[in-house]
């Protein structure tokens, strides 16, 4: 900005007293003074129409020298435009020093192009006001034209002066997406990765760029924090074992469960089977003596509170042991199982219970049931299984069939203490009165 105002001047002074006034002592003595002001400024320069040298800041001029061939002087011969032009870097012929041209063009009073007034920046100048920065080794600080060509970058030698940078993300995305900012890209020049700041200047055809290098930064954000890292690490190792161990506890307390879930449903299971084997007759299916006893004791208690009738049969099958003799103890089972299935079947009220009493004798319970009812559902009972016609060749009796003898006992319940066992009994005692009757009968006895 100091070198475009400078210029300006320049421009302004020829403008007012035209392009032959930079031969003057006056306005070389001025262009001495403005130099001595800037010390980034390495000369300033007017050329005339034809690129020869009018006067500068320094105090040598090349003799026969002319700049009709230099970039900038082509380009403001071919340009009509006012603002300063800043070109690439070039070697300045009168000192050797690298320098950037910035220049602009003159007018004569008619407007056409009447030379070129120009100031040349030292590349030196950047040099040591970018060493004013404390970077890192491999950190960098670049001067770039938007053309993509290198003005400068610290630290790089100065081969990479004029170089393209079109390859780089700087110019194939970043910029085109946002005029300044920030991003990570590797270099195009030495290939490290850095993360940049960057912008490209409103006034000036420029960009500026600092780049940090990526790998340093992450090594001195290590070290600083090399304590916190291993101390995480600890901590998430800690607490990864600690979970593993809880999600094998959890795991194990699952299996067991699982496996306690399982014995329960065994258990229970088991323990439906005992419940039925306790009150069924293994042999006929029937229920057993201990679900008679306890059916019994229910039924009095029912018939106390309602009054009602409470009935039973004692039933004994008729010369047992000599069927067992006979046949065998297998035959005999087989026909306990027959007899046991009839009495079963023999239509009755689902209160009604038929029970295996013990050995050769069947009971039958028969709650709301009266003596009439009662001595008839027996001889049913008699009848269906003479009728059956189940072998029996030693039987005394002439049919030679298995035959059964029924005893009838018929209540209505008083409560009192010791009542099924006088029910048993005379149900019993009807039942011998039929054996001795003649068998294959009922008799009952009202009390
Ligand atoms: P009665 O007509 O007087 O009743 O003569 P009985 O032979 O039937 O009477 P007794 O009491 O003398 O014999 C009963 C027989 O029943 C004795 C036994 O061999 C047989 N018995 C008892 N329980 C079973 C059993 O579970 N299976 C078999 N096969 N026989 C049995
Ligand atoms: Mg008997
Ligand atoms: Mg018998």
């Amino acid at each position: 900005m100091q070198i475009d105002i400078t210029l300006s001047d320049v421009v302004r002074q020829l403008n007012q007293h035209g392009v032959e006034y930079a031969s003057s002592a006056a306005f070389s003595r001025q262009l001495k003074e403005q130099h001595g002001k800037l010390p980034q400024l390495h000369g300033l320069f007017i050329y005339d129409v034809q690129g020869n040298w009018i006067t500068t800041s320094g105090n040598y001029i090349p003799a026969k020298a002319s700049n009709a061939d230099r970039e900038y002087f082509i380009w403001h011969q071919t340009h009509n435009e006012k603002g300063v032009h800043i070109n690439h870097v070039i070697r300045s012929r009168s000192t050797g020093d690298l320098v950037i041209p910035v220049s602009v063009r003159l007018n004569d009073r008619a407007g056409k192009f009447a030379g070129v007034a120009l100031a040349t920046v030292k590349i030196d100048y950047f040099r040591q006001f970018y060493n004013y920065y404390i970077l890192g080794e491999r950190d960098v600080l670049g001067l770039i034209l938007s053309d993509t060509s290198v003005v400068y970058i610290r630290p790089m030698p100065d081969s990479v002066i004029n170089k393209s940078l079109s390859s780089s993300p700087l110019f194939k995305t970043v910029l085109k997406n946002s005029a300044s900012g920030s991003a990570t890209w590797r270099s195009a020049l030495d290939g490290v990765e850095r993360i940049y700041g960057y912008a490209r200047l409103e006034r000036y055809p420029l960009v500026v760029t600092a780049g940090y290098d990526r790998e340093a930064i992450w090594h001195s954000w290590l070290t600083a924090n090399l304590t916190d890292v291993i101390l995480n690490l600890i901590l998430l190792l800690m607490i990864t074992i600690m979970g593993w161990f809880i999600l094998r506890q959890v795991n194990a307390n699952l299996r067991n469960q699982l496996e306690l879930t399982l014995v329960r449903d065994e258990l229970t299971t088991i323990n439906h089977t005992l419940q039925a084997m306790a009150l069924v007759d293994g042999l006929t299916g029937l229920a057993n003596r201990r679900q008679f006893d306890a059916m019994l004791e229910q039924s009095l208690q029912r018939s106390h509170k309602s009054g009602e009738p409470l009935s039973l049969i004692m039933i004994d099958i008729d010369f047992f042991k000599r069927y067992n003799d006979t046949n065998g103890h297998v035959e005999g089972d087989n026909c306990l199982r027959k007899v046991g299935g009839i009495l079963k079947g023999l239509p009755h009220r689902h209160t009604d219970l038929v029970a295996r009493y013990g050995g050769e004798e069947f009971a039958i319970i028969l709650p709301f049931t009266n003596s009439l009812d009662v001595k008839q559902f027996a001889e049913r009972a008699v009848k269906a299984i003479h009728d059956a016609h189940i072998p029996h060749l030693s039987s005394e009796l002439p049919d030679k069939v298995v035959t059964i003898s029924a005893g009838c006992c018929t209540l209505i319940a008083s409560g009192q203490q010791g009542e099924a066992e006088r029910l048993k009994e005379r149900a019993d005692k009807a039942l011998y009165k039929a054996k001795s009757n003649g068998r294959n009968r009922v008799e009952g006895l009202i009390q």
